[in-house]
């Protein structure tokens, strides 16, 4: 059977089910096994956009790749091979370094996405299960509700009010209204109304469908679209450094020209030699270890979010949750517990009492204190509805009690259970004809079922909402109302549960819904704030960033929770949705400043209060579950979704998925992102001194130091070669920079302002240190350069072999001296405002291996005679490793003298 060269969509529903050989109720279970081997998982085969060969090219094709390709070509037409070979081995190796970051941070951005849950719901052998999409097979029928991805091609075969939005596939954003009649052979994608397609969304509606393709087979494998946009490695800061090294570039063209002017005018070198210099100037500026250190960084930051339940989609919400200023967050699950427990029945005044915790459908009921074993009619009818007018299942797991479906209804099903009603026989007694499913917008769930005889429309949902619709006189509204407050008061979600006979009818006429209900009673269940989302939300405020609390609950409850987590202070009250729509842009900006806690909150809301907070200037971060929170998710700075509750399409809209739904994720989040950005401005102030270190030494060299006669031809004498500015360059700076990657948050990072999203990475404060920095690096290592060279060459005429001894000497020594300074600028580095001490110095031990190995490196470099050979080296002996040590020492003194100087208070 060839799944998808049928025209499905011309076939009716039952010829459709016929020919894949299945029914209504499903696949039976050893069925679904036989296919799976046969079809193979139903997921896209993911190419990362850019092949190999283009992301190595990429590593080339930029201007610092172009300028030392042209500098190793000047290097083979002067003959001076061995430097040619180090340049153009820098650019290979950095080629590859960037090829090998760039391909894995790929892939490990494609694996987080893999970790987002897809489920489906399928029916197989007649009852419903939760699977992985991936498990889904052709003749598999599954369930569609507002907010499911469409997981697989499918042929419609039951529709309620179907919206999906195909953009995925046809790239029309507006939703389209599905059905269940074939259409013609040859209509479009867009116009067949009996298909929902892969990787579509379902914005609302319910439907049933039968697999006719999975995987690569469906319409969007056939076009290969990739759904995520995976690999994306750009950031913020990543295009600002982009800009640096053009700049740098120039700068070092510039500079590059004024140098082989000078020293062929002016100092009358052999034009070979200055061209030289203008390579080793060219080699030392470029910071080629750069782009590999950053991506490290910004990978290390993914996995470790990953690891603290917070897995971000887009790679430059890495930077940006470093500099979330406001956290505005869901309640129900995100803040509080979600484990809903039924405490107590209101009706017409008289207050039930249930006992047991949790889902555990164990417990009692009480009245005035007096366990009942006998149900009044009244309970058992609020009771009734509560698990009709429902869809949560309870089912046991070990000792434990899981549920399939929304946890308040659970709640309500086990406090079912608790009068000794077994909700799957209640169901099926009572057969449901219709149902209008529970939304955030409506707030109400409504359903018809059959009850003896008669069908009835069941009601449940907030009391507002609920009472309205019901015939009610004055005084029982009040009564009503009163008792609500009672229960909100005590943090607690209270559910209202009404109901209508009906006549023979089939179906909800949405008339029936409007007036005239019977109004039966409450239920009021809590829902425990989260201990550590109180923990997380002081943390956060020390950090100065706002937590405002946004729900669809009831104020009063909302005011409760928001007191026990400490978002509202004494005084201080919560806002409504509906309060908001009346008003002006700049009250609205009042309102969302002074509030922390809104009620009743619509998801429409949302998106206003997001654009409140980014008008003044916040960087905001923004939960959702629902399908209507998708536009606030994509408004918000950071968009966060909910791993385990939340939708297919707010998980798709959203920048970060939380795999726990925990607000306490959200702040490692932001605590990880605060990291991450310290430690690229750490890996840049470490990095670029040595560039700018090497250039001035380089150009001081030109500039300042005598030419020297060796056998009668004037020499210039450089302080360093090509080969030995690339060793410095790349094997020092990468050795040296990785580990900084891995540094512990500064004590204070957490407990500073947010940085501001516009401030430049280069502030005044970090060009000054890269400057002092470099001068000291440079001004050592060339007085140790000419100090040694004529301690042995002597002053005056020198041979050939003296002179090239002394400058092996002495470039060595520079060498080692500049090497020393990266180290001791290293451990200053660490913090980039307070002492080491602050940090802690063994909190970061991969400092002190980073610094061994560069050690060893450093006497392979001196000692091994093939890498002699190669970079003009020469063993040093005691004295000049003291020395040079000594000058590199310096660094470290005066950058803490610097940043005491900077801390001192002002006076
Ligand atoms: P958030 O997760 O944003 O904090 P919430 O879960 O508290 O929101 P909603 O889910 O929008 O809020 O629920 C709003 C109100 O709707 C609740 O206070 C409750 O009275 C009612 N409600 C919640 N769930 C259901 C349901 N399944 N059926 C009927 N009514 C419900």
């Amino acid at each position: 059977m060839k799944a998808n060269t049928r025209q499905w969509h011309t076939l009716t529903e039952d010829s459709v089910l016929a020919e894949l050989g299945s029914r209504i109720t499903g696949l039976p279970d050893d069925d679904v096994t036989q296919r799976q081997k046969k079809y193979g998982k139903n997921s896209l085969s993911r190419s990362s956009g850019a092949g190999p060969w283009l992301i190595f090219w990429r590593q080339v094709n930029n201007p610092i790749g172009w300028l030392l390709l042209a500098a190793g070509s000047l290097a083979v037409t002067l003959h001076k091979l061995t430097d040619a070979a180090v340049v153009f081995g820098a650019v290979g190796i950095n080629a590859i370094i960037g090829f090998i970051q760039e391909y894995r941070a790929g892939k490990a951005i494609e694996a987080l996405a893999a970790m987002i849950p897809e489920a489906t719901t399928a029916i197989r052998g007649g009852t419903p299960v939760t699977v992985s999409a991936e498990e889904l097979v052709p003749g598999d029928v599954v369930t569609l509700q507002s907010g499911d991805k469409v997981p697989a091609d499918l042929r419609l075969i039951r529709v309620k009010n179907l919206l999906v939005e195909e953009a995925a596939l046809t790239g029309e954003s507006l939703p389209v209204g599905k059905g269940i009649d074939a259409v013609s052979a040859d209509a479009p994608l867009g116009d067949r109304v009996c298909m929902a397609y892969s990787g579509t969304m379902v914005v609302q509606g319910t439907a049933t469908g039968v697999v006719i393709a999975t995987g690569n087979s469906t319409e969007l494998g056939r076009i290969n679209a990739l759904l995520n946009q995976t690999g994306q490695l750009e950031t913020p800061l990543t295009r600002q450094l982009a800009k640096v090294s053009s700049g740098i570039t120039v700068a070092v063209v510039i500079v590059v020209a004024v140098l082989i002017t000078f020293g062929i005018w002016f100092k009358g070198a052999p034009v070979d030699e200055a061209l030289m210099v203008a390579v080793s100037l060219a080699a030392a500026a470029i910071p080629e270890g750069l782009p590999a250190v950053i991506t490290i960084c910004l990978a290390v930051g993914v996995r470790r979010m990953a690891e603290r339940h917070a897995v971000v989609r887009h790679l430059p919400a890495v930077e940006t949750l470093g500099s979330t200023s406001v956290i505005c967050s869901d309640k129900t699950g995100t803040l509080t517990r979600n484990e809903m427990t039924v405490q107590v029945a209101w009706l017409d005044g008289q207050e039930y009492r249930f006992t047991g915790v949790g889902y555990a459908p164990y417990g009692d009921i009480e009245r005035d204190g007096i366990r009942l074993t006998t149900f009044p009619e009244p309970l058992r009818e609020l009771l009734t509805i509560a698990t009709l007018c429902n869809d949560a299942v309870l089912h046991a797991e070990g000792d434990a009690w899981g549920i399939t479906g929304d946890p308040t209804e659970a709640a309500l099903v086990a406090a079912g259970h608790k009068a000794g009603f077994d909700a799957q026989e209640l169901r099926k007694r009572h057969e449901r004809l219709d149902v209008i499913p529970f939304e955030s917008d409506t707030k109400f769930m409504a359903t018809l079922n059959r009850i003896d005889g008669e069908s009835h429309i069941l009601l449940k949902g907030a009391l507002e909402v609920v009472l309205i619709r019901c015939e009610l006189s004055e005084a029982q509204r009040l009564t009503i109302n009163d008792a609500m407050d009672t229960y909100a008061r005590q943090g607690m979600r209270v559910i209202a549960c009404a109901r209508r006979r009906g006549a023979q009818q089939e179906q909800i006429v949405p008339g029936d819904l409007e007036q005239g209900l019977h109004f039966v009673g409450l239920l009021c269940m809590i829902d425990p704030p989260r201990s550590e989302a109180v923990e997380a939300i002081r943390f956060c405020h020390a950090a100065g960033i706002t937590v405002k609390m946004i729900t669809g609950d009831h104020p009063v409850t909302a005011e409760s929770i928001g007191r026990e987590l400490g978002l509202l202070k004494h005084g201080q009250t919560a806002m409504q949705g509906r309060d908001l729509d009346g008003l002006s842009e700049a009250q609205l900006r009042d309102a969302v400043m002074s509030t922390n806690v809104f009620a009743r909150v619509a998801p429409e809301h949302k998106i206003a209060l997001v654009q409140a907070l980014q008008a003044q200037g916040h960087v905001v971060a923004m939960t959702g579950d629902g399908v209507n929170d998708a536009p606030a998710l994509k408004r918000a700075d950071i968009g966060v979704a909910m791993g385990i509750t939340g939708t297919a399409v707010s998980k798709e809209a959203a920048k970060v998925v939380l795999m726990d739904d925990n607000f306490a994720s959200i702040a490692a989040a932001v605590e990880e992102g605060r990291r991450v950005y310290d430690n690229l401005v750490r890996s840049l102030a470490f990095v670029l001194p040595t560039n700018l270190g090497l250039a001035c030494t380089l150009s001081l060299a030109m500039f300042f130091f005598p030419t020297v006669r060796v056998e009668g031809a004037n020499e210039l004498l450089m302080a360093l070669s090509p080969s030995q500015t690339l060793w410095i360059n790349l094997v020092a700076s990468v050795t040296l920079s990785v580990p900084l990657a891995f540094e512990v948050l500064e004590t204070q990072a957490m407990k500073r302002a947010p940085r501001s999203p516009d401030e430049p990475v280069f502030s005044g404060f970090i060009v000054t240190r890269i400057v002092l920095v470099a001068l000291l690096m440079s001004l050592g290592a060339c007085g140790l350069f000419l100090w040694e060279y004529f301690r042995i060459a002597g002053a005056g005429p020198v041979s050939a072999a003296r002179h090239a001894f002394a400058l092996a000497e002495a470039q060595s020594i520079c060498v080692t001296s500049i090497i020393f300074s990266q180290i001791f600028y290293l451990l200053n580095c660490r913090s980039l405002r307070n002492s080491l001490r602050s940090q802690g110095i063994f909190s970061n031990p991969s400092v002190f291996v980073g610094i061994g190995v560069l050690l060893l490196m450093q006497t392979g470099f001196l000692q091994l005679t093939p890498l002699q050979g190669f970079f003009g080296s020469t063993p040093l002996d005691t004295r000049a490793w003291l020395l040079a040590m000594a000058v590199g020492a310096i660094v470290l003194p005066v950058i803490t003298l610097e940043k005491w100087l900077r801390n001192r208070p002002a006076r």
